[in-house]
């Protein structure tokens, strides 16, 4: 479990880290880390990319 006290930065490794939705990259403390967020259906949409070349290859159509 997360503990909801920590910083966002701690406690970050590869069984809590969030991947890149293109090319599936574990993001730990990646400095070109992306993220795009969006509210769909009552609820917030998160997706992570670790460039900005995946944030360009993914296709914003894909947001439900
Ligand atoms: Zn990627």
């Amino acid at each position: 479990m997360v503990d909801p006290t920590s910083d966002l930065d701690e406690d970050v490794d590869e069984s809590n880290a969030p991947a890149c939705v293109v090319c599936g990259e574990k993001l730990i403390r990646d400095p070109a880390h992306h993220v795009v967020t969006w509210v769909a259906d009552g609820s917030i949409q998160v997706r992570h990319f670790c460039s900005e070349d995946c944030r360009g290859a993914w296709d914003d159509s894909e947001r439900s």
